[in-house]
């Protein structure tokens, strides 16, 4: 990784990659990108590049994982080896298992679990390129692939992190930010329900400045959620084209 530059935001206010304090890095989101799959989401987050599978809902086997009066979301999250510098061992870590629960219970409140005793569906993320956020950009990517697989859901989930460098607290932080700022502040929230389903902090910050950052990340997962039901729009639009063109053949 880079020495830490003597600032990561300069006295104008402008960090090292050149976005304001509250800009969001570019976010490209496409659905329904694996067609065996019965859900999927592509997102690219800054220069997060991760790609959601979504299966089901079908019985959940093996069995005595199956709940007799709801769903179970089983949720992968991997990073690929190729994902970052350094290679990282395909096997899971305790980061990524630390991150499949999270990013599953975030999920959950989003869902009507009670629609679908004794089934489940699985929730495969695979990071192909990381760069700081890859927990948010999973649940934005994720909650769209569970849309696209066709479950009624109470909302989508957006996530959205905020954080300290130097000392400001900024939007979106990106790897370098991540390891060299002084805190970051992961939030999901579904924005329709004004509900937050996934709140963590990593580092330092004053009462005040989490309250900064938690408003921040939350204005952050409104803009994405825009984006978001922008992208699920489109693969019904484009299916509806398809569809006119194949009718008038
Ligand atoms: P998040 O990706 O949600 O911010 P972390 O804060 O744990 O989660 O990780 C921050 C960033 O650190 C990741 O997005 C990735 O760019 C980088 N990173 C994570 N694991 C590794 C690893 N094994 N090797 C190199 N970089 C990693």
């Amino acid at each position: 990784m880079s020495e830490k530059p003597e600032k990561l935001i300069d006295k104008k206010g402008i960090r090292s990659d050149g976005r304001k304090a509250d800009e969001l890095r570019p976010l490209k989101l496409e659905v329904g990108v694996i067609p065996n799959a019965d859900g999927s989401a592509y997102i690219e987050h800054g220069k997060n590049k991760i790609l959601v599978g979504v299966y089901g809902p079908r019985e959940m086997h093996p069995k005595h994982l199956q709940q007799s009066d709801r769903m179970v979301i089983r949720c992968r999250y991997h990073m690929a080896p190729f994902s970052v510098q350094e290679r990282k061992s395909p096997a899971p870590s305790r980061r990524e298992v630390e991150l499949s629960k999270v990013i599953k219970e975030a999920l959950e409140p989003s869902v009507f679990m009670d629609l679908y005793p004794r089934s489940g569906i699985d929730v495969f993320i695979e990071v192909l390129q990381a760069d700081g956020g890859t927990r948010c950009a999973s649940i934005t990517a994720a909650s769209l692939a569970i849309a696209d697989a066709g479950l009624p859901l109470r909302d989508l989930v957006v996530g959205c992190a905020a954080g300290k460098i130097d000392d400001t607290v900024v939007l979106d932080l990106y790897d370098a930010e991540d390891k060299l700022g002084a805190a970051d502040v992961p939030v999901a929230l579904m924005p329709n329900l004004n509900a937050v389903t996934l709140l963590q902090m990593d580092g330092i910050l004053t009462p005040a400045e989490f309250d900064t950052a938690v408003n921040m990340a939350i204005e952050g997962c409104k803009k994405i959620y825009v984006m978001q039901k922008e992208a699920l729009r489109a693969k019904y639009m484009t299916a509806k084209e398809e569809l006119k063109e194949e009718v008038e053949e």
